[in-house]
């Protein structure tokens, strides 16, 4: 299954049994490299909090788990991201830019594999987010990010969405592996992206965004 350059798919974040975040972006490519999206500023998403209003990073993991959740409507308020998802891999990398879209890192987003559908009106790409990344300077040093969150959650076991930590933390030494030897796509590739301008940005999100989660094999 391809996507065809310019059509919109949405990046979906499945947590467990639920939809956590959705986001409407534009496809820029899609070959052999792997699928490459632009979610620009301003894109209206949707993302999951508690029915407190609280969001998950808003209080303990143990209290989490034990409140009612929803999606709700939200904003990428941050400058305009590429999202590039390699094939037969588990992360994602995102390219950072400034304001006046200059590339200031990469960010490897350690999720389970994307898995596409296609409905004919709407696209996209159902991933689970594993907590757990890496954030990497142009220079490519790089840091993990949030193990504190991931340890935490995985605590819990039979609530939490990650279920194999030894997997995870192989793919992220996996791609410093990639960082450090400067390979694609840390090798300069896409860093000066500029999106089409004609693109417009969503205001709302397509029906058939809370259509079901890909089954996982
Ligand atoms: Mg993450």
């Amino acid at each position: 299954m391809m996507f065809a350059a310019g059509r919109q798919v949405l990046y979906r974040n499945i947590d467990g049994p639920r939809l956590a975040c959705a986001r409407p972006c534009r496809v820029v490519s899609d070959d052999e490299r792997g699928l490459l999206l632009w979610l620009a500023r301003g894109s209206a998403m949707l993302v999951e909090e508690a029915v407190d209003g609280r969001g998950v990073r808003d209080m303990p993991f143990a209290e989490w788990i034990a409140l009612s959740h929803r999606v709700i409507p939200a904003r990428w308020h941050g400058p305009g991201l590429l999202k590039f998802i390699p094939p037969d891999a588990d992360h994602s990398v995102w390219f950072f830019r400034d304001d006046e879209g200059r590339f200031t890192g990469w960010y490897v987003n350690l999720e389970e594999r994307a898995l596409r559908w296609d409905d004919g009106d709407l696209a996209g790409v159902d991933v689970i987010d594993q907590d757990l990344d890496v954030l990497v300077r142009p220079d490519r040093s790089w840091e993990w990010k949030d193990e504190d969150e991931f340890t935490e959650r995985l605590a819990f076991g039979e609530h939490y969405w990650v279920r194999d930590e030894a997997a995870v933390r192989a793919e992220g030494w996996r791609v410093i592996k990639q960082i450090e030897a400067g390979d694609f796509p840390f090798d300069g590739t896409w860093t000066d992206f500029r999106p089409d301008p004609t693109w417009p940005v969503p205001t709302s999100l397509p029906p058939g965004w809370d259509r079901p989660p890909v089954p996982r094999p």
